[in-house]
This record gives structure tokens, sequence and C-alpha cells, in this order.
């Protein structure tokens, strides 16, 4: 089973849900620098602060300070069986950065087309405490507003309201998008379709890291 691996896709394209699933039923450590950026900014840090100013608009945050909290993170696992990475790398230099640190098997990439991404992130709902992501229509929770897994109050990302949907679709296109490019060279790409049935499309993931 391959173990250090890159998920790739744009924002919305179902990262979060198909890496929760590879941890929850694998036991892969997922590794999602968006969670551990929100984390910052409710815990108020001086990261936390830096990191809203770009994440508000939804830009990307500067590569420096990615690149050490994702080394920071990997170094204090020490040795694990597999790491997911969700959201990480998002630019060139991450991921070369990332190579430097260890070798990524494979860079999962799930597709889906525009349209579908902007209905499923500004109806997208989240847990604050445990990270769950839900879908008011496709994925509801069974309790209207609250987590089945742990019962906190779901929210709205400020940056899956409308406005910046849009941008970070662009910025996703402008710096990640080559990321495909860069690991098909590396020979290490697998190109999933992320619309349909969660399960289904996680059957799928389970045969590619096979
Ligand atoms: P996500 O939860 O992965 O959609 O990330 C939410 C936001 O956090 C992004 O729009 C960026 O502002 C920031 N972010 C997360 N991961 C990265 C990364 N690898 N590089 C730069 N910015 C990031």
């Amino acid at each position: 089973m391959k173990s250090m691996i890159v998920l790739l896709g744009p924002p919305g394209s179902g990262k979060g849900t198909q890496g929760e699933k590879l941890g929850t039923e694998l036991g892969y450590v997922r590794l999602s620098t968006g969670d551990m950026l929100r984390e910052a900014v409710r815990n108020g840090t001086e990261l936390g602060k830096l990191a809203k100013t770009y994440m508000d608009s939804g830009a990307l945050v500067p590569n420096d300070v990615i690149i050490g909290l994702m080394k920071d993170k990997i170094n204090a696992l020490g040795k694990v069986p597999g790491i997911i990475f969700d959201g990480f790398p998002r630019t060139v230099e991450q991921a070369e950065a990332l190579d430097k640190e260890l070798n990524v098997d494979l860079a999962l990439n799930l597709d889906v087309a525009d349209d579908i991404l902007i209905e499923r992130l500004t109806k997208r709902r989240s847990c604050p405490d445990c990270q769950a992501v839900y879908h008011l229509v496709y994925n509801p929770p069974k309790c209207e507003g609250k987590c089945d897994k742990c019962g906190a109050e779901l929210y709205q990302r400020d940056d899956d309201k409308d406005a910046t949907v849009k941008n970070r679709l662009e910025v996703y296109r402008k710096n990640t998008l080559p990321l495909v490019d860069y690991y098909t060279k590396a020979g290490k790409i697998a190109t999933l379709n992320g619309v349909g049935d969660i399960n289904a499309i996680f059957e799928e993931v389970k045969k590619v890291i096979q």
C-alpha cells in the first residue's frame, strides 16, 4: 500500500472528505494545512493573525510560512505508517520542499467541474471542533446545524462564502494546477473522478493506493 500520499484537486473536490476516510478507515495520519491554519486563527496565535489576512480573501499563505509549519509537523510525527497531505503542497515550491523531507508515493488528483465546486463550497458546513464537513443538500447532518460526530454547532467558513470562492478557484488554477504536471512528470499521479457518491469514490481511492 502507498504510504505517503498527496491529495491534489481544487477546493471543494473532496480532499478533506476522502482524507478523513483514509484516516479513520485505514489509519493514515492526515495533515491538513487548512485545518492547522484555522486552529491557529481560533487560538489567536501570531501564525493565526498572519494567516487570516490571506485566508479571508482566498489567497495563499506565503510559502516560507507553510513550509516551516509542515516541516515541524512532519518531524514531530516521527515514524508513522502513512501520511495523507490535504491541501499541501499548493505550489511547486512547496512540492519541492516536501520532496526534500520524504518520498511522495502518490499524488491523488480529484477531478471536479467548476460549477459543481461552487455548489459544493457555498453549501458546505464545517465543524469547528472535529473538522468534519457536511453539505446542506448532499450530505446533511442528521440533526440540523449540529455535527453528527461531536454535536458542535456547524458553521460556514468565511472563505466558503460566494465572493471568496471564485477567487480561490482562480488561485488554484494559477498556483496549484501546475502540480498536476509536476507529479505527472514524476510518474506519481492518479486522477479520479471526484463526482458521485462519497463511498463509491472512496472505493476507487482504495484501489489506486493498493
Ligand atoms: P483549505 O482548507 O485547504 O481550503 O485551506 C484554506 C485556506 O488556507 C487557503 O485558501 C489558504 O489561504 C490557506 N492554505 C491552506 N493550505 C495552504 C498551503 N499549502 N499554502 C498556502 N496557503 C494555504
